[in-house]
């Protein structure tokens, strides 16, 4: 199927993803074998060992790359083998820029493996472009960046950074895992290199753990490659088609998740126990007017700020019957998480509260289930917040 020829509902389905052509098969067929036999001596069918390629890793790949607007997607057994991938493209004395923002998972990575082989990395403020230009050194070579960030939702001018990050040479790579690809194009406002954890919304259903990498440009694309099958942190078949059959309803399931978000963010702003909700698809939000120019939608994940504190979030985490308290998102499931005691514990607690995470802040991932009914849970869990 030509690129680009349909729409976005339409690749999801289709793309990589014709009918096979020995059987006719309409899904993809689960291609669990980790070796392929040639032809004849010299003379393979196109795929010769899992860890080289694999055909339902291809149609994935090509996917993926068709829904970012890429021309080569690498998918890998994780979001942070990709992001570790990714990392791989710098050399000893090569200096990472990243935003303050990131995922947690990021941060442990720098720290505990890239630093110690020798990467510089620094870390600043990517919601004023200005502040990150000037933090770019001469030996930068990358910049990272996620918009909408976790948990507080701000938003990145990703254009901007990567104007200022071209210019100076370097790649931009941009984390889209809670966008998704629905809502938001990061190559084609100017990155170089797109990052997911697949496990998120492109999985969709909290069964499989994954991560891809997607960009515009082949040499890198090839070195990405080169670097799943040398360093082998590849996702098995099985990942891949679990991926596959997720991604083919992401545009369908992100609607809902943006209009279930929307209803209880707006819900929320109304409850007397809530101080405060970080939502860009809420008009008062400060990254709303910038979401509205650079995404598609405001997405499926929000947070709360209690009223009552560290005290009022608790009993809320531990009051939802509906809502699962785990630290994940992006399923079709509803999840409810404590950024305080989960994603962000491992950062000081002075340090929590100048990125804005406070006792009393709760983070939902808000699933496609009846708005009704993950309101009245909601409701519930406050009565005793
Ligand atoms: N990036 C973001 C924004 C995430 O939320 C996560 C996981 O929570 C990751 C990357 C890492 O992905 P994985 O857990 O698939 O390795």
């Amino acid at each position: 199927m030509a690129r680009g020829a349909h729409g976005f509902a339409t690749q999801a389905i289709h793309a990589g993803q014709e009918p096979d052509p020995v059987t006719g098969a309409v899904v993809t067929p689960l291609y669990q074998t980790s070796v392929f036999s040639f032809e004849a001596v010299g003379k393979d069918r196109g795929y010769q060992y899992s860890r080289f390629g694999n055909p339902t890793r291809t149609a994935l790949q090509v996917c993926l790359a068709a829904l970012e607007g890429g021309e080569r997607a690498c998918c890998y057994a994780s979001g942070m083998a990709a992001a570790d991938a990714a990392a791989r493209l710098l050399r000893p004395g090569d200096h990472l820029l990243l935003g303050v923002d990131i995922y947690g998972g990021m941060f442990a990575l720098v720290e505990e493996v890239l630093r110690p082989l020798g990467i510089e990395a620094t870390y600043a403020d990517a919601l004023n472009a200005d502040a990150f230009a000037a933090a770019m050194r001469p030996n930068t070579r990358m910049a990272w960046i996620e918009s909408p960030t976790n948990p507080l939702l701000r938003v990145v001018d990703i254009a901007a950074i990567a104007r200022c990050v071209s210019a100076a040479g370097a790649l931009l790579t941009v984390d889209n895992t809670f966008a998704t690809p629905y809502l938001q194009s990061p190559l084609a406002l100017g990155a170089d290199i797109v990052m997911h954890s697949t496990t998120k919304y492109i999985g969709g259903h909290s069964d499989v753990v994954g991560g891809a990498l997607v960009t515009r440009r082949a040499d890198l694309g090839e070195r990405l490659e080169r670097i799943a099958r040398v360093a082998g942190a590849i996702p098995g078949p099985f990942d891949c088609w679990l991926t596959l059959r997720g991604v083919k309803t992401l545009a369908a399931r992100m609607r809902e998740h943006q209009r279930n978000a929307q209803r209880v963010a707006e819900h929320l702003a109304a409850h007397p126990k809530v101080a405060r909700v970080y939502y860009p698809g809420l008009p008062r939000h400060e990254g709303h007017a910038l979401a509205a120019r650079q995404m598609r939608g405001f997405g499926g994940m929000l947070s709360v700020e209690l009223a009552g504190g560290g005290r009022a979030a608790r009993a809320m985490l531990n009051g939802v019957r509906l809502f699962a308290l785990t630290g994940s998102l992006g399923g079709v499931e509803s999840i409810i998480s404590y950024p305080w005691m989960m994603s962000h514990a491992p950062l000081p607690p002075a340090e929590r509260l100048r990125r804005g995470v406070t006792e009393g802040l709760v983070r939902l991932s808000v699933g496609i289930e009846e708005a009704e009914d993950l309101i009245a849970d909601l409701d519930g869990a406050l009565e005793g917040a």
